[in-house]
Order: C-alpha cells, then sequence, then structure tokens
C-alpha cells in the first residue's frame, strides 16, 4: 500500500528457469514485495505446455498467501485440444482471474488461428489476457491489433510494453488504436522518461506496473513508476487501480 494506493504487480512467476537464476523463493519475493509496498503479485507458470502442471503449481504456491498472490492461468497453442478444458478448470476450479501467453515457445504470431480458442475464452468470460512482447516475430506486439478488434471483450496487456525499439513504437501504437489494449511495465529495457511517454502517449488508465519477479527484483522496477514525473492519480491507477479493475478484484 502506498499513500492509500492498492498496488498490484501485474507479471510475477512460479518455476524456476535456473540458467536466468531465477528462482521462485516465496519469503525472498514477499521480502521485496513488503519492502515497497506491493499488496499483491500476479503470478503464472509458464513452463509446462499441456498447463496443467503448472497451474497447478501456481495453485499451490497462491495458497499459502492468498491475500498477497493472484493466479494466472497459462495454456500453450502447441497442445489445442488442451487449451479450453484447462482454461475453464483454472478460472472455475483454482479461481485464477487472467490468462499468460508466451508466444517466444511458438512459431505462431499473436494474430494467428492457433490462439483464437484462447481470445474466445477470454472474451466470453471478458477476462485479461498478458501476452509477453518484444523482439521475435512471435511476440512482436502489432499482432496483438487484430486479436484486440476481434475480441473486443478481452483486454490485452503487452507485457514488457514491447520491451525496446521497434517494438516498443508498436505495442504504443497498437495501444492507440484499441481502447482493450493496455502496456505493462516491466523490463531491464526502460530508459529514463519511458513512463512518462506511456503515459503521454497512451494514458495513465492503460498502463499497469509489472516488475517480472523473481526473475527481476521488484523494488527497482516500482521504483521508476513512483519516481516518474507524472501526478499522484497517473500512479495510482498504474499501480494497481488499472489492474484491480481488469481483474475484477
Ligand atoms: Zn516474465
Amino acid at each position: 500500500m502506498i499513500e492509500g494506493h492498492l498496488v498490484i504487480d501485474f507479471h510475477g512467476h512460479v518455476g524456476r528457469w535456473d540458467d536466468l537464476g531465477f528462482v521462485d523463493d516465496q519469503s525472498a519475493m514477499l521480502l521485496a514485495m513488503d519492502a515497497v509496498g506491493i499488496d499483491r503479485s500476479c503470478v503464472f507458470n509458464i513452463f509446462h505446455p499441456e498447463g496443467s502442471i503448472g497451474n497447478n503449481e501456481t495453485a499451490v504456491f497462491v495458497a499459502r498467501h492468498p491475500n498477497r498472490f493472484i493466479g494466472f492461468a497459462y495454456v500453450s497453442p502447441l497442445l489445442p485440444d488442451l487449451m479450453v478444458p484447462e482454461l475453464e478448470r483454472a478460472v472455475d476450479e483454482l479461481g485464477f482471474r487472467a490468462i499468460k501467453l508466451y508466444p517466444p515457445y511458438t512459431s505462431y504470431p499473436l494474430n494467428h488461428p492457433a490462439w483464437d480458442p484462447i481470445y474466445a475464452f477470454a472474451n466470453e468470460r471478458a477476462l485479461a489476457v498478458l501476452a509477453h512482447t518484444g523482439s521475435g516475430e512471435a511476440s512482436e506486439p502489432r499482432h496483438l491489433r487484430e486479436a484486440a478488434r476481434r475480441f473486443s471483450k478481452a483486454s490485452f496487456v503487452a507485457g514488457h510494453a514491447g520491451n525496446f525499439e521497434p517494438y516498443r513504437s508498436q505495442a504504443i501504437k497498437v495501444a492507440q488504436d484499441c481502447p482493450n489494449v493496455y502496456l505493462e511495465t516491466c523490463s531491464t529495457f526502460r530508459n529514463p522518461g519511458l513512463i512518462e511517454e506511456l503515459v503521454d502517449r497512451v494514458g495513465a488508465e492503460r498502463v499497469l506496473f509489472g516488475s517480472d519477479t523473481p526473475l527481476m527484483d521488484p523494488r527497482p522496477q516500482i521504483g521508476k513508476i513512483i519516481t516518474a514525473a507524472i501526478d499522484n492519480e497517473a500512479k495510482g491507477l498504474i499501480l494497481g487501480e488499472n489492474a484491480r479493475r481488469l481483474l475484477n478484484l
């Protein structure tokens, strides 16, 4: 909690990726959250394509501190028959509140029909879809335009806000064109002034704080928002109010 604002981190991971030094040590994650006033972190496991193993791990992780963590469902179009049943289970039984997509594992750009059943599910339930965006054909944020227009009741969140150029500009342009596209802030590629630029070009109501915990330490990730040259109302929206609205909390 910061100055009366609920703080929600929209991007966090469960699982481990040892090559990157990435380990989901929950107590270390909570320590960092507490140090900077993060009330709740959204987490997902992207390491199991069939979804259920990773989603169950996420559910166990969240259940240890259900007032601090929020589960997102992960499924992959590499196993198309399993996607929708697993999404139904993750949302209806595990209580997950949004969907995470990781296109670098696939050869499918985000406008490829392989993703459509996931988008249709999100559209039907009015859920948010957080997609990793950045370099690589599959992850280019420009492809979200078509999805956002076709599935207008779903919300599409460009993870890392496209990360670096030219993908960052693509993400900004898509958000300018589509009212149901949001930009999420985590990245190591954040030059001074970027948060101000996102707010200026897209509006604070469509920028979401995310940290990529535990791959990245949430403390510096939130620092660039707290110290940005934007007003307090904009900071409140970015730090939690927008996420609260998108997740129906
Ligand atoms: Zn991530």
